[in-house]
């Protein structure tokens, strides 16, 4: 006897519509490209999300490290107390909510053969394109006695939230008579203002709880600094005899550090601090250097027309990593780079509209509340470099009206940016 057919009516339908729809319609959907992006600080978030505004042409997924960004930019004024910690930090709902897709995983290994990303949690992602932008490592070496363990007593505050955290408490903890020693690094840098404004906001901070008799000294691996007149004129207004800077030829060269000593020994003398900030030089994270893409500056260099690798195409490397040129580096570039590599993508990718590429940049600095200082300039890649012009910066005899507009400016710029990035 043959076996019953076990295939209902309702089956024979479905297949049948299946098969019709099979024949109705051949094409089969074409994949999408895929663009992974490593880092979701100011440059890495923007490119995200600027590879998905308006389109969902392009496969997007962000790996970053940390579930959380702290915006090193404005972290001065927290020091100051003129902010709340909470202020800084950023989550990735925004760039999630555009179609972006979030891996929070430590990215260890960069296959540049296999065009694949791999990361510490065993995760493998290809790419068609990649994004790097991994921010700053430091040559912990070159600060003879500092060391990553170093920076739990010596603070560099230069990422990471924790860092600004262990700073702002150390500058707390400070009594009459304390001396700040401030270690300055030699170009190029993130935010070259930054280790100057920080001065004025420890001052600030110092001077505010009526600490008496406290000094900053600020030894310079540099001869001179960015906007250094404006500086030195709103140390001698605000806090007059409170901060010295060294330049080498006063300090002679760090000799070494002890951080358990809270020691800073310079050709000429030891100082004994209660607080040191050691900012060190600084290099392309290591993601980048580990990958073959840094050259012997220790950066990454790139075709500033389009941010691509200098070393490997497939690879756009933007942010304080990059190098080509007079690039700032900024929160500010690196927003700008960050678009720039997602239009040029898009362009590459999908076929979509290429723009001229030029920027701008422009850096604020708190001297104290209601006194801020600014300076910037136009960018614009010139044979594969990039190449400033127009640049400005603030004058000594600004009135107050201007200055405290300036503050005010450097607030919403903030907001402005910090939308732009995770909005
Ligand atoms: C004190 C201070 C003040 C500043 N003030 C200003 C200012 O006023 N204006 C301004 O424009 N700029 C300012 N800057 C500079 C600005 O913060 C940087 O230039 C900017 O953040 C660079 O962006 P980026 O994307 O290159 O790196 P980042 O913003 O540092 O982002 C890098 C991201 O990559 C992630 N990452 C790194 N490696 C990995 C990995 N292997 N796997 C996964 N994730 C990884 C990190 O967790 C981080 O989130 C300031 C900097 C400092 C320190």
């Amino acid at each position: 006897m043959s076996k019953p057919n076990l295939i209902s009516r309702r089956g024979v339908i479905r297949a049948a519509a299946a098969a019709t729809a099979m024949f109705a319609c051949p094409v089969i959907a074409k994949a999408k490209p895929r663009v992974v992006v490593v880092g979701g600080g100011a440059g890495g978030a923007t490119a995200a999300k600027y590879l998905r505004h308006g389109s969902d042409a392009i496969d997007v997924t962000l790996i970053e490290a940390n579930r959380r960004y702290v915006t090193p930019f404005t972290s001065n004024l927290y020091l100051g107390g003129l902010k709340p910690f909470e202020t800084l930090s950023f989550g990735y709902e925004g760039v999630a909510a555009h179609g972006v897709g979030l891996v929070f995983d430590q990215v260890a290994a960069i296959d540049r053969a296999n065009k694949e990303v791999r990361t510490a949690g065993g995760a493998r992602l290809g790419y068609d394109r990649l994004v790097l932008s991994p921010g700053i490592d430091f040559r912990w070496d070159a600060v003879p006695g500092y060391s990553e363990a170093a920076a739990e007593r010596m603070p560099h505050g230069y990422r990471g939230g924790a860092q600004f955290q262990l700073l702002k408490s150390q500058l707390d903890a400070l009594g009459d008579g304390a001396l700040i020693v401030i270690i300055a690094p030699p170009n190029p840098y993130r935010c070259p203002p930054a280790p100057y404004e920080r001065a004025s906001m420890m001052a600030h901070a110092l001077k505010s709880r009526g600490v008496k008799n406290a000094r900053i000294v600020i030894l310079d691996a540099k001869d001179h600094f960015a906007m250094q007149t404006l500086f030195i004129d709103g140390w001698e207004r605000h806090y007059p005899g409170m901060i010295e800077w060294q330049d080498p030829t006063i300090h002679g060269g760090i000799k070494a550090v002890d951080p358990k000593a809270m020691t800073v020994t310079t050709d000429f003398e030891t100082h004994k601090a209660a607080l040191v900030n050691v900012i060190p030089p600084q290099i392309a994270g290591r993601l980048g250097r580990d990958a073959g893409l840094a050259d012997d500056s220790g950066f990454c260099p790139v075709d500033a027309g389009t941010m691509a690798s200098l070393i490997d195409p497939a690879i756009h490397v933007i942010g304080d990593s990059a190098t080509g040129g007079e690039f700032p580096k900024s929160g500010f570039a690196a927003n700008n780079e960050g678009k720039i590599a997602a239009m040029i993508i898009r362009a590459d990718l999908v076929g979509d509209r290429r723009m001229p590429v030029r920027f701008t940049n422009h850096c604020w600095s708190d001297l104290a509340p209601d006194d801020a200082i600014k300076n910037g300039a136009r960018y614009t890649p010139q044979d594969g470099k990039i190449v400033m012009s127009d640049p400005y910066t603030s004058q000594l005899d600004e009135s107050p009206q201007l200055r405290a507009k300036q503050a005010r400016e450097a607030a919403g710029w903030y907001i402005g940016m910090t939308t732009d990035i995770f909005g």
